[in-house]
């Protein structure tokens, strides 16, 4: 069998090998159904359990209050991006929040522009995208329809390490690439949503956890399919869902709650990965920079530059024989990025770190 390697992709990203093991175990027929999980109806009782599992895994270890809808919905993040605004903004008479840390917030900006009004309460173009606002920095406008933000900027490696304040004004996150990475007081949010194919599972399917009161507000005149109402009064199931993606995000959660031992546990284990590598950065003198302020430092893409950019060639070919793969950075910010989602290995963080300094010594 193919060895595999550490795989730093920024997503569709590295699973646990736990998980993949499961799927593939049953990938020809489930123990007491004898099919394939990518067989069976998405109303039969195997599959209602499988959607209830992961509802329930994910209630558990983000202690969702009883007051949430969990929906599992298509179209990735990016429909987020659009059904926001659609189910909150258009006809609401109020204008929206973002605060714009990097690529995917300012994304998702453009997108409430064709539901509504949008106003920027901080732009991190500012400070080139390396940092979060202050709250004394936030020009936050108590009517509005929500203040939305991105927790993970994933391009550019910028964290909130805490959410802001908003208020009375329902908090809307992208968590895409942190969920599950760490605890969060769901309580806060009006809505928090993530694609899976970081932390969470495969691609195909999006979590979307929304306030009951939220649910509601959505316009009656929406097409189904894009309505948070219409999708929770149908569990998530108004259509065919994609069953394997939901099937796999149980087996990851299955695992966070399992191995791992729930989010504190994982938290603790990601915080050691990242301090690996921001450590090789900050003691190699200036031969590699990070891209993000150290207090904003992301824990799941850790991205920096190499000062003497004229070496990343060389870098990276030594990383491939090392068996690291998909450093590059996204190449709007250039240089390298290591995504270290939860299913990382620590093993794998220890091997790039070890690069790091071999490279460092050899070339600084
Ligand atoms: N938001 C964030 C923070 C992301 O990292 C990504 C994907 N890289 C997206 C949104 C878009 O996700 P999708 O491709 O599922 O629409």
């Amino acid at each position: 069998m193919e060895e595999r390697v550490y795989n730093f992709s920024a997503g569709p990203a590295v699973l646990p090998v736990a998980a993949l093991e499961e799927a593939q175990r049953n990938i020809l027929a489930m123990p007491g159904v004898g099919s394939s999980i990518l067989e069976i109806s998405h109303r039969s009782k195997t599959f209602t359990e499988i959607i209830e599992q992961a509802e329930a895994n994910l209630r558990k270890l983000l202690a969702i209050p009883e007051n949430y809808r969990v929906l599992f919905l298509q179209g990735g993040a990016q429909l987020q991006f659009a059904m926001i605004p659609m189910n909150l903004l258009a006809g609401s008479g109020k204008a929206a929040d973002y605060i714009l840390t990097g690529t995917w917030g300012k994304k998702a900006a453009k997108e409430a522009r064709t539901q509504g009004e949008v106003r920027i309460a901080w732009d991190g173009d500012s400070t080139n995208l390396t940092r979060v606002p202050r709250q004394d920095e936030l020009k936050l406008n108590p009517e509005a329809a929500y203040v939305y933000l991105c927790s993970n900027e994933t391009i550019q490696g910028v964290q909130f390490p805490s959410e802001p304040q908003s208020g009375d004004v329902p908090l809307v996150c992208d968590a895409s690439s942190d969920i599950l990475s760490r605890p969060v007081p769901i309580e806060k949010y009006g809505i928090l949503y993530a694609c899976a194919q970081k932390n969470a599972g495969p691609a195909g399917v999006a979590v979307v956890i929304v306030r009951d009161d939220l649910v509601e507000r959505s316009p009656e005149n929406l097409p189904s399919m894009l309505s948070y109402s219409a999708m929770a009064k149908a569990k998530s199931l108004l259509n065919t869902a994609p069953v394997f993606s939901i099937y796999v995000l149980k087996l990851v959660t299955d695992w966070l709650l399992g191995e791992i031992g729930g989010l504190d546990k994982m938290l603790e284990i990601n915080q050691r990965k990242a301090k690996m590598l921001y450590d090789a950065i900050d003691q190699s003198e200036g031969f590699y920079e990070g891209h993000a302020e150290q207090a904003n430092r992301s824990l799941m893409n850790v991205t920096f530059r190499l000062a003497n950019s004229e070496l990343e060639g060389r870098f990276l070919e030594q990383a491939a024989t090392r068996n690291l793969a998909s450093l590059k950075g996204h190449r709007s910010v250039g240089g390298f990025r290591a995504s270290i989602y939860n299913a990382m290995p620590v093993e794998g963080v220890q091997t790039l770190r070890d690069l790091m300094l071999d490279f460092c010594r050899e070339n600084g």
